[in-house]
């Protein structure tokens, strides 16, 4: 088992300025390893090394940048099998779908590799004969990255690959929860030549971590993926720096379901993204709004598709649905099913913690679903399938717009004018038609409202990382 340290420097530190965090695995809730603790003192380190690392960084072309990512990529590639161990161990997903995560991760990587190659500047036609307006594009300076547990490789690729990239340095604070997919990604990197000083890593209290690096002048950009909670917090302070932001924040996917879908398509697809890595996921399928004729056919289906879910260890290959990944999340969810069925949601499917070792949840099914439960309006981020029943589009529509975020959305139906009405009416930052696959390397990612700012992937991804230098020369 992989023992992660902080990295500074290249180098290992295996204790922290504030002693040491226990790393859990949430299948069996036994202790894993005491990680180091870091503070202030690491983030002021940590910050001082990526301003040197930017300059040097920054410095190296495009093209060489280019081969170190790509080399990365490789390493990471050749490194599947263990990776995924450790990324189920310390976040509890199924092997094969932590597999997955991790290889995606390497496209990102490669994927930002090529892109950063083609940061192209442009020449604007000057309005007199003698001058020329230049722009170019230049790296923002050294980064602050936040990210979460719940795809603790994907959601700091999205991150480190554009602003490698782009030339920056970055500082990582990947979630306490799982530290060891953070460190094998950085080990990649330097192993593959990228210099010492342009990755730093380190976590251990996030508040006077992320209150340190916004704060000191080395840091230039903060991003984070995380709750809107501490989206508030981070752009908050950052926007006091001055300094720029992008937050990947929550949401509360709708699915609108309208009376033309094809049920039998849709009922297997939403039972596996909605139980996908436990419902711990920012885009993950949350509000079914169902029109009237299908909905006893939509929530029976989805019961008996939820039943059928293999729950238990990830590390076991059977295993469809692993744990929660922490204790906190096995409480959220059982509160937010209480208040539900206390307000009257029927229950179609699961309803309990399993056993009493692990933080495991049966795959739930609540329908009858209203907007005065809190499930309705609080990103559950857990197994709960929420089922309401709608008169028509509109009303879905309104049900759909209700919340104040705005991440994915998703829409079933097989009638073009019905896709569009949709398309035009949803507010979110991206809507999936007859499928549940949004995130990918090479399209922008993000939401609007108070699901964040900013987008992660595809042409948008870098131009994060970026910033323009106009140069205006008069020829003599
Ligand atoms: P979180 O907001 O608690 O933590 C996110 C990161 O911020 C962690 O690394 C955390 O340690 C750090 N952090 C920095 N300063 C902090 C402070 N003052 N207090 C607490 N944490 C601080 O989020 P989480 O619980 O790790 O992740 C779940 C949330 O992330 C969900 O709301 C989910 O929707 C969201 N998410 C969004 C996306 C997206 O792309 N939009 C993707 C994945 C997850």
């Amino acid at each position: 088992m992989t023992r992660p340290t902080l990295i500074l420097n290249g180098e290992a530190r295996d204790t922290g300025s504030l002693g040491t965090l226990p790393l859990m695995d949430p299948a069996t809730e036994t202790e894993i390893a005491q990680i180091p603790k870091a503070g202030r003192a690491e983030a002021i380190e940590a910050a001082r090394l990526a301003a040197e690392g930017f300059a040097e960084w920054s410095a190296v072309s495009p093209f060489e940048r280019s081969k170190i990512l790509r080399a990365a990529a490789a390493i990471m590639r050749e490194q599947a099998d263990a990776a995924a161990g450790d990324m189920t161990r310390e976040q509890g997903k199924p092997l094969a779908q932590a597999r997955g995560e991790w290889m995606v991760s390497a496209d990102c990587l490669e994927w930002f590799a090529e892109e950063g190659r083609r940061t192209y500047g442009r020449l604007v036609p000057s309005r007199a004969a003698n001058m020329t307006w230049a722009v170019h594009q230049r790296p923002v300076g050294p980064v602050a990255a936040f990210t979460p547990w719940n795809f603790p490789a994907f959601t700091v690729m999205q991150k480190l690959a554009p602003a490698l990239a782009a030339g920056c340095s970055v500082v990582l604070k990947p979630a306490e929860e799982t530290p060891m997919t953070a460190w094998r990604i950085c080990r990649a990197l330097l192993d593959a030549g990228l210099p010492p000083k342009a990755i730093g890593l380190i976590w251990g209290d996030p508040a006077e971590i992320s209150d340190t690096l916004i704060k000191v002048p080395e840091i230039r950009k903060v991003s984070l993926t995380g709750s809107i909670r501490v989206g508030r917090l981070l752009a908050s302070a950052a926007g006091h720096e001055l300094k720029k932001v992008t937050m990947e924040l929550g949401g509360h996917a709708p699915v609108i379901i309208a009376r033309d879908a094809d049920l039998s398509q849709l009922v297997p697809l939403a039972a596996e993204w909605k139980f996908r890595n436990t419902g711990q996921v920012c885009v993950s399928p949350t509000r079914f709004l169902v029109e009237t004729p299908l909905y006893d056919d939509f929530v029976a289906g989805m019961a008996e598709a939820a039943a059928k879910i293999t729950v238990g260890n990830g590390a076991d290959p059977k295993t469809a649905m692993g744990p929660l990944t922490t204790a906190a999340q096995l409480t959220k969810v059982q509160g937010l099913y209480d208040d539900a069925v206390a307000k009257g949601a029927r229950v179609a499917a699961g309803g309990e913690r399993i056993g009493n070792q692990g933080w495991f949840f049966a795959p739930t099914v609540l329908a009858d679903m209203t907007a005065d439960m809190r499930a309705m309006n609080e990103e559950p981020f857990g197994p709960l399938a929420l089922v309401a029943k709608v008169d028509n589009i509109d009303a879905a529509l309104a049900e759909a717009n209700r919340l104040p975020v705005g991440l994915a959305s998703y829409a079933f139906t097989e009638n073009s004018t019905t896709r569009h009405r949709i398309a035009s009416g949803i507010k979110a930052g991206m809507l999936g038609v007859n499928h549940f696959a949004l995130a990918m390397p090479e399209t922008p990612f993000g939401g609007v409202l108070d699901s964040g700012m900013g987008s992660e992937g595809g042409m948008e991804g870098i131009s994060a990382y970026l910033t323009p230098f106009l140069v205006t020369a008069r020829e003599s």
